[in-house]
């Protein structure tokens, strides 16, 4: 393939599940003896790709690597997640009883594209099912011997200097070390450059964040559509807000994961609200923000020693903002906003250095010079007036030669394997003087040369040839002031990222009209006015029918009846998208929220077949079912909507009502159940935790209207034959 246009067919390549070797001449040609030195420079791989054309702005690219094995009859694991193109790493220990689900609770959280497993793993049967089926994900399988204790302490110690187990942070006798370890190794076998991108590590608990299952994540949509897989109709749809693409990616790695710390969720609310408040500071840093350049990956980039002229100018039109957004941030005196102000480094010796040597807009390419600045370098400055004035010289030669040989035609050319020539049409070959050396016949013509005419072409050959080497080194030398910027530029990205999604946020809450929400400690909600974020938003403005939810210490679960088609899953998922929205930090949509921090959501909506793995419908719905039971809390959310009706009525409604009475006796969590089983209602006669709510509708004229609204008590029926008539079924 065509090295200029390598990306594209890589990038078909990568997409196939291959990986790209990238062979290139090790030595200048022209200096060679004999073969040119050629060596594998690198391979592409689905976790390791820099080149902008193959990531998605908006979103990280993880390579992750799992190390996993049974220490007394208990499995243990080291995980660990790293974005070659922004330089983050994270890791984590896993000590579960079942381990497969643990493990596929942290890869949805960062959904790699690819995964490097020791043998062990491949035990662990739902694992591999899992991403075969459900990712797309390159996995590799490494040999043992890549986890041995010689070797990971090599590696760690190589990345990250002999002091690595403090300064990582890691905890002793974990086994994160062994993952982190050969995925450097990897790294090693497949980057040779760039991996000093990874300077730090950090560590997550589980515990740190909402655990949310896959099947959870995809039910609430919460960055891609269950339908169409697409962004559009999801939460992260409805919030991107972002000027950058550092922020984009940001605000989907917060989303992915909610906090469950009030006081970090606070602090990121506080700055919500500062920004919810300045108005103007608020617009001014938009703009700002607008004009930022993706940093972390240019950073990559940079050390890769793969970017280019026009992308290190946009570093230094970033820089150009950095004092405003400083001192914008400065204005707005949230303690997280005061903060971020202080670490954004304007970097003005080195905006002064890019400025200087580059011009205002630099080629994409090096290779076709006129990227340094007029003035930056002298020699640059002489080359360039040799080729000009020498270029200069030929047309005046030309210009000379027709008249001195009178023929009107003569033109001076270049190709090249002759270099400079003169071409004259055949019908003018008696004109042509002696002095004229024959070069090629065409069959229009010939083409001469003469020793005044390849003089010139020397020097100006010569100064282009020297200019294009000089131009390099000089960028080169660029690009190595840059690398020294790095912890700096990667700090810079971090806090930018950070302050896009805050800005994002306040302005999401002012357009739409949210509200921030607080906190409870008691396990109680309020919500008034509440509305489903995504339904409102492809609503017309105006039409969705806002709902309150009031749940108190005292009761757990709210049995919800109704008219099909009346807002029993759309009520649903708005406490829980509320609730999350809450917890990554920005403002809900509702007049005002009071909600517990909830540890676990869990959700059984329906729709989700997976026949793939061999189980039925109902077997799916029972699966989910067990899996709230077994794991929420007293501080979890369960939304059920419509358990049992999988399979006969009555095994159905039995299984129903056993399940709401046993959340309601041993699990305690807030619970939203939704059944057309109307035969339920009556349990709020014996369980003392359990309140009847419904979704209004009337009748008029044998014509149903749904009114949307809830309402205390139980419905009175499903109007399920209105509603089948309403979906046109024959009368019949
Ligand atoms: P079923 O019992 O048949 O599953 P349901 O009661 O769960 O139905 P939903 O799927 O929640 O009904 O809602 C049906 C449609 O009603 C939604 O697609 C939405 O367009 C509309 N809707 C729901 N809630 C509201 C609301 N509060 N305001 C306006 N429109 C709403």
């Amino acid at each position: 393939m065509p090295f200029h246009s390598y990306e594209i067919y890589a990038a078909r390549l990568i997409a196939k599940g291959y990986k790209v070797a990238i062979c290139e001449q090790m030595e200048d040609p022209a200096l060679a003896k004999g073969l040119v030195k050629r060596d594998i420079i690198r391979v592409i791989t689905p976790g390791t790709v820099i080149e902008s054309s193959m990531l998605a702005d908006d979103k990280n690219n993880y390579i992750c690597s799992i190390y996993t094995r049974k220490v007394r009859s208990r499995w243990k694991a080291g995980i660990c997640f790293a974005d070659i193109s922004t330089g983050e790493a994270y890791a984590t220990e896993l000590t579960a009883e079942k381990m497969g689900p643990a493990i596929i609770i942290e890869l949805c959280r960062y959904m790699p594209s690819e995964i490097l497993i020791n043998p062990a793993l491949l035990d662990l049967k739902e694992v591999t099912n899992y991403v075969r089926q459900h990712t797309h994900a390159l996995v590799e399988l490494r040999e043992d011997a890549c986890y041995q204790q010689r070797v990971m302490e090599d590696a760690m110690t190589a990345q990250f200097g002999a002091d690595w187990r403090n300064t990582c942070g890691f905890a002793q006798d974990g086994l994160v070390p062994y993952a982190f370890g050969a995925l450097l190794g990897y790294l090693h076998e497949t980057q040779k450059h760039g991996i000093d991108r990874i300077k730090s590590v950090q560590n997550y608990a589980d515990a740190q964040y909402m655990r949310l299952s896959p099947v959870t994540r995809a039910n609430l949509e919460l960055t891609e559509t269950m339908r169409g897989r697409e962004k559009r109709g999801t939460l992260l749809w409805v919030l991107d807000k972002t000027e950058t693409s550092m922020g984009k990616r940001q605000l989907r790695a917060w989303i992915e994961q909610p906090l469950v710390d009030s006081s970090v969720i606070n602090q990121r609310l506080d700055a919500v609200e500062a920004l919810y408040n300045a108005n103007v500071t608020r617009a001014d840093l938009k703009e700002a923000l607008s004009h930022v350049y993706d940093i972390e990956r240019l950073t990559t980039r940079i050390l890769y020693g793969s970017a280019t002229p026009k992308e290190v100018k946009a570093l230094g039109d970033t820089c150009v903002y950095l004092p405003q957004v400083r001192q914008l941030a400065r204005q707005c005196t949230t303690p997280l906003l005061q903060e971020l102000s202080s670490a954004v480094d304007p970097l003005e010796d080195l905006l002064d250095l890019i400025n200087r040597a580059l011009v205002e807009d630099p080629p994409a390419n090096l290779k076709d010079g006129g990227a340094i600045r007029a003035g930056f370098n002298a020699e640059v400055d002489e080359l360039r007036d040799i080729m000009h004035g020498g270029k200069g010289f030929l047309s005046q030669l030309e210009a000379k030669l027709k008249e001195e040989t009178g023929i009107p035609k003569l033109k001076i050319g270049f190709n090249k394997v002759f270099g400079y020539y003169i071409e004259v049409s055949r019908s003018y070959a008696a004109s042509v003087p002696d002095t004229f050396i024959r070069k090629q016949t065409l069959t229009t013509g010939e083409r001469y040369i003469t020793p005044e005419l390849k003089e010139h072409e020397n020097l100006i050959l010569e100064a282009e040839s020297r200019s294009t080497d000089l131009e390099y080194e000089l960028f080169s030398q660029l690009r190595e002031a840059v690398k020294a910027h790095i912890p700096d530029l990667q700090e810079l990205g971090r806090q930018l990222a950070a302050l896009d999604v805050f800005v994002a946020f306040a302005q999401d809450a002012e357009e739409k009209n949210y509200c921030r929400p607080s906190f409870s400690s008691k396990n109680e909600i309020a919500v008034k006015n509440g509305r489903h974020p995504v339904v409102e938003a492809v609503l017309p403005a105006g039409s969705y029918i806002p709902n309150d939810l009031v749940m108190d210490e005292d009761t757990s679960i709210y049995l919800i009846t109704g008219p099909n088609m009346s807002g029993k899953s759309t009520y649903m998922r708005q406490l829980a998208l509320i609730a999350i929205m809450a917890q990554i930090g920005s403002f809900v949509p509702a007049d005002s929220a009071k909600l517990p921090v909830f540890d676990q959501v869990f959700t059984r909506i329906g729709a989700a077949d997976d026949l793939y793995s061999g189980k039925s419908t109902f077997m799916v719905e029972m699966s989910e079912a067990n899996e709230a039971l077994q794991h929420a809390s007293s501080r979890s959310l369960v939304l059920f909507d419509e358990i049992g009706r999988g399979t006969a009525t009555y095994d159905g409604m039995a299984l129903a009502g056993a399940i709401i009475k046993y959340l309601h006796d041993k699990v305690g969590a807030k619970t939203l159940f939704a059944t057309h089983y109307h035969e339920l209602t009556e349990l709020d006669e014996t369980l003392l935790h359990l309140k009847n709510i419904h979704v209004g509708a009337t009748e008029e004229n044998g014509k149903l209207i749904f009114l949307h609204k809830i309402l205390p008590g139980p419905a009175d029926q499903s109007y399920g034959i209105h509603v089948a008539k309403l979906a046109g079924l024959p009368r019949a």
